[in-house]
């Protein structure tokens, strides 16, 4: 599950979704049960209320599959999670002109796009927490996931060393605990592209560098363009289309033959 940027709107679309599927509870449940949480707490739910509506939420997702008692002991955990933080509100992260322009400065398309995601993530934690300086917080495998940058453990390790080398980033010297503190935020100058989700940020960043990319229609994933311009969606949500399409197509023949 990506980061949501929007806690809030995320917890209120599953809330008002009339029909759930086993896709609404996310790669994640922990998390999604978490934000489900939080959400009816800071709508005034107490405890006993929010439980059972987290294993509703869950029924309703699950439907057949549905067993309380595998979910019951994470359901109490995220109830008691839920009381540490309030829900995220982040609609749109801002880049600017000057913040772009160092990183095209650097060289090499991998390692901008890991930039590109790095400044992202900052600024979103800059958002979230007045306290944050700068940090991105998030451990290398993701920052590289969301960077659509493939590569081994090792070549990630080079890579953050030389832009630290570089000085665009600067490492924390807590042992256990990487973070990565982007050096070059620079929030008064021109906005030149807002982020409103957190996925594909490499992508994100060619797009907006003017090649190939397109926003899916149907999750917001950016995607390469076909070679005839026609692509709306990713490979999961064409999937998803034509299903549906063939399903209607289907059910309008039934009624014709009746
Ligand atoms: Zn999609």
């Amino acid at each position: 599950m990506n980061l949501v940027m929007n806690e809030y709107k995320y917890a209120e679309n599953l809330v008002n979704k009339e029909n759930l599927s086993i896709e609404d509870i996310g790669t994640k449940p922990s998390r999604t049960l978490n934000i489900l949480a939080r959400y009816y707490r800071e709508i005034g739910k107490d405890d006993d209320t929010i439980k059972r509506l987290l294993l509703d939420f869950l029924q309703r997702c699950l439907q057949d599959n549905y067993k309380e008692s595998r979910w019951i002991d994470s359901v109490f955990r995220q109830v008691k999670y839920s009381r540490k933080y309030g829900l995220k509100r982040v609609d749109g992260i801002h880049i600017t002109k000057s913040e772009i322009d160092t990183i095209q400065l650097v060289k090499g398309k991998r390692k901008q796009k890991v930039l590109f995601t790095l400044l992202v993530i900052a600024k979103y934690y800059n958002a979230v927490s007045e306290s944050n300086n700068n940090w991105a917080n998030t451990d290398c495998r993701k920052v590289f996931s969301l960077a659509n940058v493939q590569m081994t453990t090792q070549d990630q390790g080079l890579m953050i060393n030389e832009l630290y080398r570089n000085d665009l980033i600067n490492l924390s010297r807590n042992v256990g605990k990487p973070n990565i503190q982007v050096n070059f935020i620079d929030d008064k100058a021109d906005v030149v592209l807002t982020i409103t989700q957190l996925k594909d940020l490499g992508n994100e960043y060619l797009l907006y560098c003017g090649e190939n990319y397109v926003h899916c229609e149907r999750c917001g994933a950016v995607v390469r363009k076909s070679r005839n311009g026609k692509t709306r969606y990713c490979k999961n949500c064409s999937e998803v289309v034509n299903k549906e399409k063939t399903r209607e197509r289907m059910s309008r023949i039934r009624k014709q033959n009746v």
